[in-house]
């Protein structure tokens, strides 16, 4: 039987993994498949016990799965570091690890090289698996303090107790006080995708050398990207990311190292320009 991996969420209908690892199969000519799941949290035990049983040797993990699957698989040191998983792969058991970590400091560093020159405050909006990523990248980077803001306070709390010292936390009513102080802004909530409220922030708060990254991406240029380039900031997108942390998934799970080519990048701006609403680029 041919390989096969999906990405579970709940919803996963936005998930553009499948176009990737699709592409991918087919330039490095690999017969194997790659499916969305839609599973919803009461189901996500009995979906990874019977992976296997449902032709998949691994599989991504979205929200609202990257903490929760950690109950339910062997996470490696870096998973369980982060205190999330986004990846799954079937090993004789089921075993997880975290390449957002990998994939956010990539896309950043290729985005806005330097961001990590001169310490500074970054401030990181979320506190769920994908924020968890962000922080303990931006930690092991050497980013002298993080700010948490959080809707429910109680998450970036346990967050922060995770963490320890470099993190504080802050009221999400506040987050647009903390602006001023922050050399690098991030959203890593779902704000900003269709369905999602948009993220209400107040810009023109940044210091005129801060860079902002969304890791959303539907729309491409999120309002908040397009609030940051229009002030010229510089900016990281949420596609770059999602790009840079599937490449070890590939591996893993089909065993060749795929590339992220131009072909790529543009097929998939294409499909996202495609969904975007009327009005906006
Ligand atoms: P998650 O664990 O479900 O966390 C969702 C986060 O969004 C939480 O912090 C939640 O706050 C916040 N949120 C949701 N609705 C909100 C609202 N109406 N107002 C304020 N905050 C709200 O999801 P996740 O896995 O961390 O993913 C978060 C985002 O990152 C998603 O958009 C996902 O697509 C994106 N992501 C992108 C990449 C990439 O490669 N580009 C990788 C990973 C994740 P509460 O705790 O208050 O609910």
């Amino acid at each position: 039987m041919s390989p096969a991996a999906c990405v579970i969420g709940w919803p996963v209908e936005h998930s553009r993994s499948p176009l990737i690892h699709n592409f991918w199969l087919k330039a490095c000519g690999v017969a194997g498949a790659y499916r969305s799941e839609a599973v919803a949290p009461d189901q996500l035990q009995s979906f990874l016990q019977s992976l296997a049983a449902r032709g998949y040797v691994g599989a991504n993990l979205i929200f609202p799965h990257k903490e929760a699957a950690l109950a339910w698989s062997q996470p490696d040191d870096r998973a369980r570091a982060v205190g999330a998983a986004n990846t799954l792969w079937l090993d004789g058991e089921l075993r997880a690890t975290n390449t957002d970590v990998q994939g956010f400091l990539d896309n950043l560093d290729a985005c806005v090289p330097g961001w990590d020159a001169n310490g500074g405050t970054a401030v990181v909006l979320g506190a769920g698996g994908a924020a968890r990523a962000v922080v303990y990248g931006l930690l092991e980077r050497g980013t002298p303090r993080v700010v948490a803001i959080n809707r429910t306070r109680q998450r970036a709390q346990a967050l922060q107790e995770w963490f320890g010292a470099p993190v504080c936390i802050a009221a999400w009513d506040e987050r647009n006080r903390w602006l001023s102080e922050a050399k690098l802004l991030v959203n890593a909530t779902k704000l900003g995708m269709p369905g999602e409220p948009d993220l209400v922030l107040d810009l023109g708060r940044l210091p005129a050398d801060a860079a902002v990254a969304d890791l959303v991406y539907v729309p491409l240029i999120t309002p908040l990207l397009r609030a940051a380039k229009a002030r010229e900031l510089r900016t990281a997108d949420g596609l770059g990311m999602l790009l840079r942390q599937a490449v070890p998934q590939f591996q893993l799970w089909f065993g060749e190292k795929p590339e992220i080519t131009e072909e790529l990048r543009n097929l998939l701006e294409q499909d996202l320009a495609a969904s975007q609403p009327p009005g906006q680029e």
